[in-house]
């Protein structure tokens, strides 16, 4: 199948900007998947309109990234952060500025791709309305999520449900690893018809540069012992896990181990509480002097980050997908990461990295232990590591099966039943 020129796809990410600085509050993987993909659909030929809320007043409206990629912004609520357990009683002013965009500026979709359950739930409110196919990417899974933390929001029972109806009513939902897939069919629901399609990576990027190279740009000693964490300030993240199980490493006072702990923070916002936490932990382990906190670090240059590193350590406590692992391993670093989720389809022990059970200290200091003290096994590691990104996780083969998906689905007829709900929904009746 072919996409007819200009043919237009809406990507609804309410919360997760894709024209923002990544790594700083709650901006991280679904930011960088929408934008990921909305440019390389853009490149397969489609017109990508990318929808989210505006969170400050200097924020541009539209801002274009490629010819055929853009963002959108509507202002729903104050324009300022709110974090996303408090967002839900905005999107009905979301859905009216969509409309009203949408005729003003005469477009249409066949198609609208939903990002984590508020704009899933939008989405069920558009293909409602007016007969959209809905694609669904969770993101996250309250029902795993709410499994891992102690204070439940307010809200989780809104979530839970919509992620239940979204996964029952959606054309199409999209899992990001077979993992994800087993979560929502075990948690969530048997019914709704789920494929797995993985997150990407910039495999041009990632690897563009070799360890030495990328030592000397940074000003890191050529016989340092590197690890690395790289993400959001969250609890969730286990960067605990990470820093308690470099006080147990046999490396624990050798002056050539050095912890860089990348990620942005903003101090008296939530990542910034995180990382204060963290950092006492830090110095009351007697780290500090091992330990580096260069805050949020650009696409640009943490490939130099991760090619200097020895190993990458992904200590989540949950992870739909992550994708600082495949970051990592496009960048030819292997990577020790918790025994959960897309983690364990990303990361192959023994062959691209090693898996440890969640929030288990002694396993990880086992395990980066294993890593750093054999350079050897290490580049072999690395190099499986950079093979198996390039054969499964680069963003243009990931947007070749999405198009794929979407245009299976607007070659689909619409059933009359379908038809008759929407033109009752159009009719007001
Ligand atoms: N990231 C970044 N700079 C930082 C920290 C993180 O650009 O300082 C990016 C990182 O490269 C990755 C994303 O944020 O692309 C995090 O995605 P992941 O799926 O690992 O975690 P999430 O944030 O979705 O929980």
């Amino acid at each position: 199948m072919s996409i007819q020129s200009a043919q237009r796809i809406a990507l609804i990410s309410f919360h997760g900007d894709p024209a923002v600085e990544i790594g700083r509050e709650e901006a991280g993987g679904q930011n960088v998947y929408v934008r990921n993909v909305g440019e390389a659909l853009a490149r397969l030929g489609w017109q990508v309109d990318m929808y989210t809320r505006k969170v400050s007043p200097t924020q541009a409206e539209i801002v274009q990234h490629t010819p055929g990629c853009r963002t959108i912004r509507f202002s729903a609520g104050p324009l300022e952060f709110i974090p996303r357990d408090n967002l839900f009683e905005y999107l009905p002013e979301f859905i009216d500025r969509f409309l009203k965009f949408k005729q003003e500026n005469g477009i249409d979709y066949q198609v609208v791709h939903t990002n984590y359950w508020m704009s899933g739930w939008m989405g069920m409110y558009l293909k409602k309305l007016l007969g959209y196919k809905q694609v669904h990417t969770y993101h996250s899974l309250g029902a795993v999520k709410y499994a891992t933390i102690e204070n439940i929001p307010a809200i989780a029972s809104k979530r839970l449900e919509s992620e239940c109806e979204v996964l029952e009513q959606a054309e199409r939902i999209v899992a990001t690893s077979p993992q994800e897939k087993a979560h929502m069919r075990q948690l969530v629901s048997t019914k709704g018809n789920i494929d797995i399609i993985p997150c990407g990576t910039d495999i041009h990027s990632f690897g563009s540069i070799d360890r030495n190279a990328a030592r000397v740009a940074l000003g890191i000693e050529p016989d340092a012992k590197l690890v690395l964490y790289v993400g959001r300030f969250d609890h969730r993240k286990g960067i605990e896990t990470l820093v308690r199980a470099m006080r147990e490493s046999k490396f624990y006072g050798d002056q050539k181990l050095q912890i860089i702990i990348g990620g942005g923070s903003v101090p008296g916002q939530s990542d910034g509480i995180e990382r204060d936490r963290i950092e006492g932990i830090v110095d009351e382990l007697g780290l500090r002097e091992h330990t580096k906190f260069p805050g949020r670090l650009s696409q640009e240059i943490l490939p130099s980050y991760y090619a200097a590193a020895d190993v990458c350590v992904v200590p989540s406590h949950y992870e739909p997908f992550g994708l600082v692992a495949i970051e990592a391993m496009a960048s030819g670093t292997p990577v020790v990461a918790s025994d959960v989720g897309g983690l364990q389809f990303t990361v192959v022990p023994g062959e691209t990295g090693l898996l440890a059970q969640p929030q288990d200290v002694a396993e990880f200091a086992i395990a980066i232990d294993k890593i750093i003290s054999n350079p050897e096994w290490r580049d072999k590691l690395g190099e499986a590591g950079k093979r198996r990104v390039h054969n499964k996780f680069s963003w243009d083969g990931v947007a070749n099966q999405l198009s794929e998906l979407y245009l299976q689905l607007i070659a689909q007829p619409v059933l009359q039943e379908e038809q008759k709900e929407v033109e009752a929904a159009l009719s007001g009746k």
